[in-house]
């Protein structure tokens, strides 16, 4: 196992103000953290500049700070670190297990389809891999990671268990820089995670099935494996996951006991306590004692 000293994160993207799904995560890896008696950081994942909104991350920051749930160092930008995502990506090429890819998604289509078959995941066509042959001429738009000899990737998620993920054939070779020139979250995130020293990932279940790229890219890399927690998502009344895209209300902070108290429920976590300190507190007593094991 992980044996450097326990220093988790929470990473927001900040296209929006928290919601009560995201305040779940950011409580979860603060307690988490805590009751392992380690340090916590805030990282805010910007890298999509376009999805961005400006000011959110300012807001997330108070939003947190209004909690109690304090970075134990400066936050740092994804949007500040493109030569750092470049470097792991120079060695990446390299080493011959990243290349650029000059395919379109109707060239991608177009191969699917004149191999008589097609391979979807979430919607989006699964890359056939048609420019590991090389571009042919064409310039390179994306730059993609050869899943190729992945296999099975397998993990243990210390909520959800035994989990696996064949990657070649379920996602194929995935985008480390985008055809518009920004950082592919995958690529960003386990950089950062590796060169912060992140021993515990906790973050909201939606991100489980990204967990094997980021294992793969990890392996690739050379990188130490952190731990996983994925924890439960908060249903809107519609019964979608909450997110901003489905147009999640921002959290209301005017009274921020309540919403942590709501945060705490959806993680089945009961404390009792009036005033904030103590609540965070009782908290993290209360998640040591139901704590899925490390
Ligand atoms: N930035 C990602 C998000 O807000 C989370 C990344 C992570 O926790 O790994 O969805």
């Amino acid at each position: 196992g992980d044996t450097r000293p326990y220093l988790g994160r929470f990473a927001p993207s900040p296209t929006g103000p928290l919601h009560a799904g995201s305040l779940v995560a950011a409580l979860a890896s603060w307690l988490d953290a805590r009751a392992h008696g380690g340090r916590w950081l805030v990282r805010i994942e910007d890298v999509d500049g376009p999805r961005c909104v400006a000011g959110a991350d300012r807001t997330i920051l108070q939003q947190l700070a209004v909690c109690g749930l304090l970075s134990d160092e400066e936050p740092v930008w994804q949007s500040q670190r493109g030569e750092i995502y470049q470097q792991a990506l120079n060695r990446l090429q390299a080493m011959g297990l990243a290349y650029g890819c000059a395919c379109t998604r109707a060239d991608i289509a177009r191969a699917w389809e004149a191999a008589g078959q097609s391979q979807q995941r979430h919607g989006e066509l699964v890359y056939p891999g048609t420019c590991r042959a090389g571009l042919q001429g064409r310039q390179p738009r994306a730059w993609r990671l050869l899943t190729q000899g992945s296999g099975i990737i397998e993990w243990t998620d210390r909520r959800l268990g035994r989990q696996r993920q064949d990657l070649e054939r379920e996602v194929g070779d995935f985008v480390l820089k985008r055809a518009d020139g920004l950082w592919a979250y995958q690529l960003a995130v386990v950089v950062d995670d590796a060169l912060q020293g992140i021993t515990d990932i906790v973050r909201g279940e939606d991100l489980a099935d990204n967990t094997p790229r980021q294992i793969w890219l990890q392996r690739q890399l050379g990188l130490p494996l952190p731990r996983y927690l994925h924890t439960p998502l908060v249903l809107g009344e519609n019964g979608e996951k909450l997110s901003k895209q489905n147009g999640a209300k921002a959290l209301d902070l005017s009274d921020p006991l309540a919403a942590l108290r709501q945060a705490a429920c959806a993680l089945g976590l009961h404390a009792d306590a009036r005033h904030l300190p103590d609540w965070l507190a009782a908290a993290v007593q209360a998640w040591r004692g139901m704590m899925p094991a490390s």
